[in-house]
């Protein structure tokens, strides 16, 4: 198969399949098409380790000349002077762009409703939603459209999306991978990571894209292991924590059985196996949406129809302001912007946002305490399937609680992937495993040997 004829099929699985689907907000074709030709010619020649692969990219990571709106009206004719760092990465590598994934408004949500060109479907079921913010990535991967993508994960975003689909999806360590060049929402949390067909496959991308960046401060010096050494099949000896606080009440029977079901699998591959405790997990949703929204409310200044964004006109400066924004906004995002100024300003300042900044330490010590004693945590990614398509939208706290279990994760910092384990009711079912900082080799280990 030449490198033209596989993007050519990208493109083709496309056209059929995303008319229901709607996954893709702009498509690269014409750039894809001729960096596929110029590939073709120095086959055999090349030794990148992304060589003529399609690649989908979620739309708040910043690509040059090609259309970047993080899914808001805000930004719908922006196009970006530069390259993000994890694009730069990919190129480096000679895989292909083939275009941008929708998502929800500048990645605050769980079900890809909060986009404000359309909703992504999940191909499983097309009245279901996909799960979010990632859904574009999610659903491109899951219906054959692009075997690559990459996601932002704050709070879930990659793994949420990526149990709901049934793909595999990746959120690295904190500073593992560059933020240069991704739309940023909270910046102690967001992490850019890679959505996949296999465990395999995801390692080769996150290699590719790994590692310090001088245009990134939070990235880390860290080396960079060759993570694909680490599939090997083998668990013996593994020491798997399960928390009781994630197979709890809210737990949908499905879910919970399809993950003991993968624990045991696991166990009986010569793992072991112990109940463990993360006390303060009740607190994360309440701490991440302060913290979240306090850190949003501060990078989302930036869009004021001057420095960024659809200027909408008006009589001064001030008005400009706020039209631009009252219009150029969706809900949810001004939701949090207000939520987050109001976390944030004096005399609030020391009860909210300082406090759930305690809380978040007490969340990391948790699995530092965990992580003295056990290699990998695991449990579910979520607490159900996919939902249907309206469900939640208009209940906030509903919608919020779906991340019960994916958000303890970016507070910590470490890193977890959510592997496919299964299915509930017809609808996939999502296997979290959780890791110790920087060591998605072993992640990666013990979902390949699952899978
Ligand atoms: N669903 C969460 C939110 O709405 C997480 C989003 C994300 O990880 N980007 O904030």
């Amino acid at each position: 198969l030449s490198v033209t004829e596989l993007v050519n099929e990208a493109y083709e699985n496309i056209k059929k399949t995303d008319g229901s689907v709607h996954a893709f907000l702009t498509l690269n074709e014409e750039a894809a098409r001729q960096q596929a030709q110029a590939l073709d010619a120095e086959r055999g020649h090349s030794q990148a380790t992304l060589f003529g692969l399609p690649i989908g990219i979620k739309d708040n990571i910043v690509t040059k000349g090609l259309k970047t709106t993080a899914a808001s009206q805000l930004l719908a004719n922006f196009e970006p002077l530069h390259h993000a760092t994890v694009v730069e990465r990919i190129q480096a590598q000679q895989g292909i762009v083939i275009g941008k994934l929708n998502m929800d408004e500048f990645a605050m949500g769980s079900s890809n409703e909060n986009s404000s060109f359309y909703t992504t479907r999940n191909p499983w079921d097309l009245e279901r939603v996909p799960g979010g913010s990632s859904g574009g990535s999610a659903a491109a991967v899951a219906a054959g459209m692009v075997p690559f993508s990459l996601g932002s994960d704050t709070g879930g975003s990659i793994r949420q999306p990526a149990a709901f689909c049934g793909v595999v999806g990746m959120k690295p360590t904190y500073g593992r991978v560059s933020r240069f060049g991704l739309i940023a929402f909270a910046s102690s949390l967001d992490q850019i990571g890679p959505l996949t067909t296999t465990v395999e496959n995801n390692a080769h991308l996150l290699q590719a894209i790994s590692g310090v960046d001088a245009y990134d401060s939070t990235s880390a010096d860290v080396a960079v292991p060759d993570f694909t050494k680490a599939l090997t099949g083998e668990v013996k000896g593994l020491r798997i924590a399960v928390p009781k606080e994630y197979l709890g009440e809210g737990v949908s029977a499905g879910v919970k059985a399809a993950v003991k079901k993968a624990i045991a699998q696991l166990e009986a591959l010569g793992a072991s196996v112990e109940e463990v405790s993360l006390p303060h997990s009740k607190y994360a949703v309440a701490t991440y949406y302060l913290l979240a929204s306090s850190e949003a409310s501060a990078n989302l200044a930036r869009f004021d129809g001057v420095r960024y964004g659809v200027r909408k006109e008006a009589d001064n400066l001030i008005d400009m302001y706020k039209k631009t924004r009252s219009e150029g906004f969706g809900d949810e995002v001004k939701r949090r912007i207000m939520l987050g100024t109001f976390a944030l300003s004096s005399g609030y300042y020391d009860a909210y946002y300082k406090k759930a900044q305690k809380v978040r330490t007490l969340i990391k010590r948790d699995f530092e305490k965990v992580f003295e004693n056990f290699d990998v945590v695991i449990g579910p990614t979520t607490p159900t399937t996919a939902f249907k398509i309206g469900e939640k939208i208009d209940d906030p706290l509903t919608m919020y609680a779906n991340d019960i279990l994916t958000i303890p994760v970016n507070l910590a910092g470490v890193p977890a992937i959510s592997v496919p384990c299964g299915l509930a009711e017809g609808l996939p079912v999502g296997l979290q495993i959780i890791g110790k900082p920087f060591d998605e080799a072993t992640v990666y280990r013990t979902a390949h040997a699952y899978e």
